[in-house]
């Protein structure tokens, strides 16, 4: 496998990270997870656009050239032969004796590499079960951090629980977004999801699907629902760069409408791949 670290492409076992790098011990760092369809980054200046918002929050001092790291990420992809999968980028912000406030000097470090990443069918087609489960996380969720610690309690209590997903509740009038998806409910034929604010990461695929319900003349709004209103609804589904669209059937023991996959889920995710030659969101 080919890596990219620091402008370089070398092989796996060469690509050594310093023990005091800042994403290491603080997950001082920011990251994206990008998909590839045919050969083709989908939606890559929105990612690209997103990872400048998390670097400009973090206050890292890197000077993002997106033309420059967008050929990179090409010529990644290419050397890996990557057709259907995934990349995965983090920027820390460096390496440093072991200190929490900035460090004065230190070069940002850059590592992108391919995942494995092929669409969830059977999920699509089946649904999945979810779990509530109380959003511990900071208050800047908006900013893709390598602190992802609340995330992955969250999702591993899931996984005890015999489940696919948890989703996050600040408390009973406010359920935010999954461990690493947003979160949407239908009712009465009109999708809802949670506000742009810093509780939640404003997802590419849930700005793609905002894109899409447009395009279908569903109509969507941004307003925060609560745990009974996420229980009660017609509709559940779920969004990510690599889930794409998931329908959930089952929270906690309660059945989501009639236990199937709904209409609403089944409709964006034929429009997913039928609109998926965009180049960028407007
Ligand atoms: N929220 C969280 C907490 C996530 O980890 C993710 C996936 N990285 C998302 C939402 C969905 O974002 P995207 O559609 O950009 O993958």
């Amino acid at each position: 496998m080919f890596v990219l670290l620091n402008n370089k492409f070398i092989d796996r076992q060469d690509s050594l990270i310093d023990i005091e790098d800042r994403g290491n011990q603080f997950g001082d760092g920011v990251y994206e997870v990008f998909r590839i369809y045919d050969g083709e980054y989908f939606l890559l200046d929105d990612h690209l656009k997103r990872l400048e918002f998390s670097l400009k929050e973090t206050q890292i001092d890197y000077n993002l050239n997106q033309s420059k790291l967008k050929d990179q990420l090409l010529t990644l992809a290419q050397k890996n032969d990557v057709v259907d999968g995934g990349i995965y980028l983090q920027i820390s912000r460096g390496s440093a004796a072991r200190n929490h406030p900035f460090p004065e000097q230190t070069t940002p470090t850059v590592l992108a590499y391919p995942i494995p990443v092929t669409q969830p069918k059977e999920q699509q087609q089946n649904g999945i079960q979810a779990t509530l489960y109380q959003d511990i996380r900071w208050l800047r969720c908006d900013i893709k951090s390598l602190n992802l610690l609340g995330n992955v309690m969250a999702k591993q209590h899931a996984l005890d629980y015999g489940v696919n997903e948890a989703i996050f509740y600040r408390d009973k009038d406010h359920v935010t977004e999954g461990s690493s998806c947003n979160v949407f409910i239908v009712r009465d034929g009109v999708i809802q999801t949670h506000p742009a604010n810093n509780y939640i990461l404003n997802g590419i695929t849930r700005l793609y699907i905002q894109y899409l319900a447009k395009q279908l003349d569903i109509p969507i709004k941004e307003e925060v629902f609560s745990v009974d209103e996420l229980k009660q609804a017609d509709e559940v589904f779920i969004s990510s760069t690599t889930s794409e669209v998931i329908s959930v059937i089952d929270i906690d023991g309660q059945t989501i409408g009639d236990g199937q996959p709904g209409p609403v889920a089944q409709q964006l995710l034929d429009a997913f791949f039928d609109h998926k030659d965009i180049q960028q969101l407007p």
